[in-house]
């Protein structure tokens, strides 16, 4: 789990989070997060893919591990787990992939 750095309420209702990349050190804003879901995943801890259905996976992951779409594209170019549709790989993958980054280059 990995907290956006701020959260803008819309005029639509939905949620404007904006996270800081564990691995590039740049802001990247996910738009339209559901303020009920946000709250489930806050609140009640859970998965991802239930609070936010709609979202593109790339962008669940920063709520998993804090990795960018664009890192998480570089760091899997080939056999990126959103390629296979399959929700499983991308559970277990987070749990280890922050700490080799975090320990990794620094
Ligand atoms: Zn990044």
């Amino acid at each position: 789990m990995f907290l956006p750095e701020f959260v803008n309420e819309k005029e639509d209702g939905t949620l404007e989070c904006t996270f800081w990349c564990l691995n590039c050190d740049k802001n990247h804003v996910v738009k339209k997060v559901p303020r009920n879901g946000y709250q489930r995943w806050l609140m009640n801890n859970e998965f991802v893919q239930n609070c936010f259905p709609e979202m593109d996976k790339d962008e669940r992951e920063l709520f998993i591990s804090g990795i960018c779409p664009k890192c998480w594209d570089e760091m899997y170019p080939a056999g990126n787990p959103s390629d296979t549709g399959e929700e499983n790989e991308i559970e277990q993958a987070p749990n280890i992939l922050p700490k080799s980054i975090l320990l990794g280059d620094k």
